[in-house]
């Protein structure tokens, strides 16, 4: 097997809800982006997306940024359907998928490649000066989060770079509407260009 078929492979038993045909769209989008390009994700829970994306980026020559605070988001807290109580710290009783991302990574050999950034999303935006070769947003799907991860976010994405949207459903019985509201935002902004996707997740390009 090669490198990039053992990451795919191992990404497909990490524990989170990117679908393997996603996750292999993310794969591909991130391999069609220039050498040595500056990525990040918004929303990292156990490192599932960040081995298929940063597959990409150790083929790209690339650095992906895994951002998250690590305790949920409001609608991954205990009373949810995929509530999974091996995710909660014994310390403080609190949701931590900080030590899964770091097994996940390590087991992958990643590293170098995918670095955590541990925090909360606006905060961690409004310290980050580099420009994004890539997003992807994927954090908190609640009508405030969502918009401000969208607004704080986006503009730093450069042009000919991707802007990748997962839980993107355009039928409200499928899914929850603001990831939905965000994408459409983007494609009406005339700034962007869209690519397809797969399944729930959008790719679009900065013109
Ligand atoms: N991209 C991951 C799934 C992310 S789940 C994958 O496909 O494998 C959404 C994540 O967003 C959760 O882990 C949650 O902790 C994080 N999150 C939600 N709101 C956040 C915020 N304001 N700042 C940082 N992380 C946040
Ligand atoms: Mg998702």
């Amino acid at each position: 097997m090669s490198r990039v078929e053992e990451l795919l492979s191992f990404a497909a038993t990490v524990k989170g809800f990117m679908p393997s045909d996603e996750g292999h769209a993310l794969f591909e989008t991130g391999r069609a982006q220039r050498r040595g390009g500056t990525w990040l994700e918004v929303g990292a829970w156990c490192g599932k997306s960040a081995v298929y994306l940063g597959a990409a980026a150790e083929e790209r020559g690339a650095v992906l940024y895994s951002l998250d605070h690590h305790h949920g988001s409001e609608e991954n807290q205990r009373g949810w359907e995929h509530f999974d109580e091996q995710l909660v710290d014994p310390v403080d009783g609190r949701l931590n998928t900080l030590p899964a991302w770091q097994h996940t990574i390590a087991s992958a050999g990643l590293e170098s490649v995918v670095l955590g950034v541990v925090g909360p999303s606006l905060v961690v935006a409004e310290h980050f000066d580099q420009p994004l070769d890539l997003l992807f947003i994927d954090g908190g799907h609640g009508d405030e989060v969502a918009w401000a991860d969208y607004r704080a976010w986006t503009p730093k994405v450069v042009r000919g770079g991707a802007l990748l949207i997962h839980d993107v459903f355009s039928d409200p019985a499928d899914g929850g509407r603001p990831p939905y509201e965000i994408y459409l935002d983007a494609v009406n902004s005339g700034e962007f260009t869209q690519h397809g996707g797969e399944g729930s997740l959008r790719v679009l390009t900065r013109h």
